[in-house]
């Protein structure tokens, strides 16, 4: 047999994904395993976005629909834009397809050539690194540390820039490490952007579960000339707890939507329609429950940093934003646990997973090897329950 594609087969598997279903599978076969690895809420959808997708169904909106996503859809994204941070797009400027994940996917297919390089700030959410390799362009990594809030600065960027620069890759607040950029920071990033030609891909998929009262700016308000460089994207699965609907969308300057449609009518054939009706209510019926979620993961969050930090050999490093929290697990490297030499944060969560029975997702994914991942979207209780085994896992070693 012929051999496959080569890029498809440098693309590795989603280490988010993986664990979540690895916490699944041990479940399933009766582990009493505690899984922090999903980045999904724990909340069931709003009740009255559920009837709008029951009504759906029952009214026979089951068929395709237009490749961009309905009128009423692309309508409702404009108007929560609006509403929530004054900018205008109009219905050419948007586009919808199944996730932000996927929206990530044909954006970069639609800006990058071969070659092209992508600046990315890590630590990053796994899946940008593969699809940018998936897409044919190379991943520019850009390291930050503890002392910048694990964020990339102005100048870092500016230092980045070659001549094959295409893209930025933005994801703010951010997955994994729970940090937001203030809009001074996020002016100097504009700024270097427009001076050095570069295309935005602002992620603001978590841009309503903000802690300690402060406001998320979006990137595409930081001026024309900002907005006619970035694609905005954002969707309705950590906001209204609809991971499984399969809903995101992109904001832009028309020419690139155009060119996003047109793919997205060869891999997509318009998005489900029961999701975009049940996604029309979610961003333009009532918004309380965003409030509710979000004051409940700010109480977590609380929760899981003080008491991480009592723990000795980690370190978290405190969320601003999000359901994510990073756990600093360098002093461990070097050391044994239970007859294993702890080498990066990979081996730390093998290792809890095994002998704690707690799922973290390991940092190499994310560019973050010294860290793991800990998610906050689970109940007060099984958070609780695992800071319990981590004492007792680090106790016991
Ligand atoms: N975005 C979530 C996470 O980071 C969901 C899983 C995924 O799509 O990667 O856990």
């Amino acid at each position: 047999m012929k051999e496959l594609s080569a890029l498809a087969q440098s693309v590795r598997a989603s280490t988010t994904v993986e664990i979540d279903s690895k916490a699944k599978s041990m479940r399933a076969a009766g582990i009493d395993v505690i899984g922090f690895g999903a980045g999904e809420p724990d909340f069931d959808t709003p009740e009255h976005i559920k009837q709008a997708g029951i009504r759906a169904i029952e009214n026979n909106q089951t068929r395709y629909t237009p490749a961009a996503g309905t009128v009423d859809v692309r309508n409702a994204v404009a108007y929560r834009l609006k509403e929530d941070w004054g900018v205008e797009y109009g219905l050419d400027e948007i586009a919808v397809t199944g996730g932000a994940k996927h929206m990530v996917y044909v954006t970069l297919k639609t800006l990058v050539n071969p070659g092209d390089e992508v600046i990315l700030p890590a630590p990053y959410w796994v899946s940008y690194y593969e699809i940018i390799k998936m897409v044919g362009g190379v991943p520019v990594i850009v390291n930050t540390t503890e002392e910048t809030g694990l964020k990339m600065t102005a100048a870092q960027l500016k230092a980045a820039v070659t001549p094959k620069t295409k893209a930025l890759i933005l994801n703010n607040p951010g997955n994994p490490t729970g940090m937001m950029y203030d809009k001074e920071t996020l002016q100097a990033i504009a700024q270097v952007c427009v001076e050095e030609d570069l295309y935005v891909i602002s992620d603001e998929i978590y841009d309503k579960l903000i802690f300690d009262g402060k406001k998320h700016t979006c990137f595409a308000t930081l001026g024309e000339e900002v907005k006619a460089r970035t694609i905005l994207i954002n969707g309705v699965a950590k906001s209204y707890a609809m991971t499984g609907w399969r809903i995101g969308y992109a904001a832009g300057p028309k020419n690139i939507i155009k060119v996003i449609s047109n793919y997205l009518s060869h891999c997509m054939s318009g998005t489900n329609p029961i999701s975009q009706i049940a996604a029309v209510e979610a961003f333009t019926g009532p918004q309380d429950t965003v409030e509710v979620m979000r004051q409940e993961f700010e109480k977590r969050r609380d929760y899981l940093y003080e008491r991480a930090n009592t723990i000795p050999g980690i370190h978290a490093v405190r969320s601003e934003a999000t359901f994510y929290m990073m756990i600093n697990v360098e002093a461990l490297v070097g050391k044994t646990l239970y007859g294993v030499e702890i080498k990066d944060g990979d081996d730390f969560a093998k290792l809890f997973l095994e002998k704690g029975l707690v799922a973290v997702v390991p940092g190499s994914g994310f560019g973050a090897p010294n860290y793991v991942r800990w998610s906050f979207a689970v109940s007060m209780e099984n958070i609780k329950e695992g800071l319990d085994r981590l004492e007792k896992f680090l106790a016991d070693a």
